[in-house]
């Protein structure tokens, strides 16, 4: 019987026998480590349909096909797509598209897998240079996505627990701590991939929160006070409504003084602004 994807030899193997190098523009780091990728995919809810963002050469795919009915994945790299098609060919359960998950259609994708599995995951060790817009398009995906179990750089975990006012907080902690209960469920260490990375990294898994109002011009406002780390919440209100009178009368209205960032504040605060934005239509 063939060792997991994931442990050292075989990932060995695979690179030699397809002939691959990791791609850095792709933010390629292979796991290699078999018990990271079985607890991040134990954890992850998968048992229905999953959804997996770059599997690379399948570490992760292959514990998440073991525990789940149905795993989607999407990978931008077309090397990668026989060699996802050869080494995982035993799971009949795993699909695999050559695709840019962030140019893909989630809505839909994530209502057929629904209707087909009963539930949608996400579970990924996502690329790095662009693990912040893909997160932003899960959180301001479909709400039905219950679980987000995601491997992120150490640094990027740190923004979910910041608390305002601290360097850490961003639109990105905003959104997640105003839509999820989030946990740090473990660290990994650059050892445990290949080529390995610089930093360390976190798995961090995000659970949907019940009944919270989520339409999408509350993210856009979310991202416009916060489009501008230097400049305070009016000035960056200000550029978003096309007016500093409203900008002010928006913050006074809301009885926030002292002209603060948008970093000092709780997510709340967003919230509470955008609804008086609304009840104004001034959006
Ligand atoms: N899941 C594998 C593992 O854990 O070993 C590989 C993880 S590696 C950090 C990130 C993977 O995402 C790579 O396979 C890369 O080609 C893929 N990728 C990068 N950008 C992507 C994008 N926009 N959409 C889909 N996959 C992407």
């Amino acid at each position: 019987m063939d060792k997991p994807i994931a442990s050292v030899s075989r990932t060995r193997s695979i690179l030699n026998t397809y002939d691959l190098k990791a791609k850095k523009t792709f933010g390629q780091n292979f796991l290699t480590d078999v018990s990271v990728v079985a607890r991040a995919a134990e954890s992850s809810h998968c048992e229905g349909a999953v959804i997996e963002i770059g599997p690379g050469i399948g570490a992760l795919t292959e514990q998440l096909a073991m525990r789940s009915a149905h795993v989607r994945c999407y990978e931008v790299d077309e090397r990668l797509i026989p060699v996802l098609e050869a080494e995982l060919r035993e799971y009949d359960n795993v699909e695999i598209l050559l695709q840019d998950f962030l140019e893909c259609d989630l809505e839909a994708a994530v209502s057929i897998l629904l209707e087909r599995y009963g539930s949608v995951s996400v579970c990924a060790n996502l690329p790095y240079y662009v693990t912040t817009p893909i997160l932003f398009r899960l959180f301001e995906g479909p709400q039905e996505i219950e679980w987000i179990t995601v491997m992120v750089q150490k640094e990027v975990g740190e923004r979910f627990s910041a608390e305002p006012g601290s360097p850490e907080y961003s639109a990105l902690s905003a959104e997640a701590q105003y839509l999820y209960e989030v946990k740090k469920l473990f660290s990994v260490p650059g050892s445990a991939f290949t080529p390995p990375p610089k930093v360390d990294s976190a798995v961090i898994r995000f659970h949907r929160k019940k009944g919270v109002h989520t339409e999408p011009g509350l993210f856009e406002f979310i991202r416009a006070c916060f489009a501008q780390r230097r400049k305070t919440l009016y000035n960056n209100l200000k550029e978003y409504l096309g007016s500093g009178e409203q900008a002010g009368e928006l913050l006074a209205a809301e009885g926030i003084a002292g002209n603060p960032r948008a970093q000092q504040l709780d997510c709340e605060v967003f919230v509470h602004l955008y609804e008086r934005l609304k009840q104004g239509e001034c959006v």
